[in-house]
């Protein structure tokens, strides 16, 4: 298979967590006899450095005629004194809405090797943990109506949480695709006891699991799923959820895994275009150090190879490479533990990349 991809760079520690994700991708494309073709755009403080602007249209051109987009991070101290709507953060939000990408999957997996890294008691987690959540990205109160209003207390702000039938059920059938996929659970999250639009959320939810009589549905309060999280988390596997329910549920999930540079993430778009990147930031702090941690990005490749090519042997491949070397006991300085020798950035690709060559 060829592929073409446009490759964000970004700021900060995204040029090198990216370099080592192409060089694992080059091994898979060696070793199951598939091309990669990059196409290398800004996006970002790089962006902003170049054109003025945080996302160019060139950017967005390319992306919008690739296969799929590979993503560092965006931003940095440089332009933390821009004003908000100019900042390298905006780039994302362009790219989503540009993009048409309306369905995020963070998966929360804690490789057992890991295991101390989390928070919760050994015994909550213990055997692992392997959840997904499925985060509606355009719609709900981040893009509803907004504004200020007098009321009779006074001035007052509101943000309108609003969901069209068609915004729920193109991400419930995402959730229960994926579910089909995995061990057939579905848990949908909302708040119908007190939303209206919860209720539209959980009647269309309903519906489309209709359609998939193999996977059992469960509703939730977002009150109730945000303590099962913490209580029993291995209930759950794929966890469908609205914008805002998705943005807290998931940085939540991701905690139980321990450390920020292993988790990956994929938004999707109708069809099997989609946008992959690691769920951490552009890390000014380690950026240029050779510290970072490489395998979310990493992770986040093997996403794509899986749902947006449907290469899951491949997708396998890069998983499997990634726990070898945790298993080997390397270790990036932000999961060493005391007293372990850490290893850097482009050391950890090569560890991973080499890994592959043998599976
Ligand atoms: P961050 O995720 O960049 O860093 C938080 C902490 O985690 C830092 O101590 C950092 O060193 C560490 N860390 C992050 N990724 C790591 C990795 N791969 N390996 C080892 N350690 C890692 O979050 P922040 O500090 O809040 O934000 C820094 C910049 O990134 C800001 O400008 C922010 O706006 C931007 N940001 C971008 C994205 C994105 O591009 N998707 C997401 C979040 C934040």
């Amino acid at each position: 298979m060829n592929m073409k991809l446009a490759v964000i760079p970004g700021d900060g520690i995204g040029p090198e967590v990216i370099r080592e994700t192409l060089k694992v991708l080059d091994e898979v494309g060696k070793q199951y006899g598939h091309t990669f073709e990059y196409t290398k755009v800004l996006a970002g403080g790089c962006a902003i450095d170049v054109h003025g602007q945080c996302l160019p249209q060139e950017t967005i051109d390319i992306c919008k005629a690739s296969d799929a987009v590979l993503l560092g991070a965006v931003g940095g101290w440089k332009w933390d004194n821009l004003p908000g709507n100019e900042r390298p953060e905006m780039a994302l939000l362009g790219l989503r809405k540009e993009l048409g990408l309306f369905a995020n999957l963070r998966p929360a997996l804690l490789f057992e090797v890991l295991a101390d890294a989390c928070p919760l008691k050994a015994e909550i987690v213990e055997g692992g943990l392997d959840l997904v959540v499925v985060r509606e990205l355009t719609g709900g109160i981040y893009f509803g109506e907004k504004g200020l209003k007098d009321t009779d207390l006074g001035p007052a702000a509101y943000d309108v949480e609003q969901y069209a039938e068609e915004e729920v059920r193109r991400i419930a059938e995402v959730a229960f695709d994926m579910a089909m996929k995995r061990s057939k659970k579905v848990a949908s999250v909302d708040k119908a006891n007190v939303l209206e639009s919860s209720r539209l959320w959980r009647r269309i939810v309903a519906e489309v699991g209709e359609r998939y009589p193999e996977v059992e549905l469960n509703n939730l309060y977002i009150d109730n799923a945000a303590m099962q999280m913490v209580r029993n988390p291995k209930q759950f596997d794929v966890i469908v959820t609205s914008n805002i329910f998705g943005d807290i549920l998931s940085d939540e999930a991701s905690m139980i895994t321990g450390s920020i540079g292993m988790l990956p993430s994929a938004s999707l778009a109708k069809g099997n275009f989609g946008m992959y990147e690691p769920v951490h930031g552009s890390a000014p702090d380690i950026a240029g150090a050779d510290m970072a941690n490489p395998m979310a990005t990493i992770l986040s490749a093997a996403m794509m190879l899986r749902y947006t090519f449907g290469l899951g042997k491949e997708a396998d491949a890069i998983e499997a490479a990634v726990k070898k070397v945790l298993a080997d006991g390397h270790r990036t300085p932000d999961i060493a533990e005391e007293g372990e020798t850490a290893i850097g950035t482009a050391k950890t690709g090569d560890l991973i990349a080499a890994a592959i060559k043998m599976a």
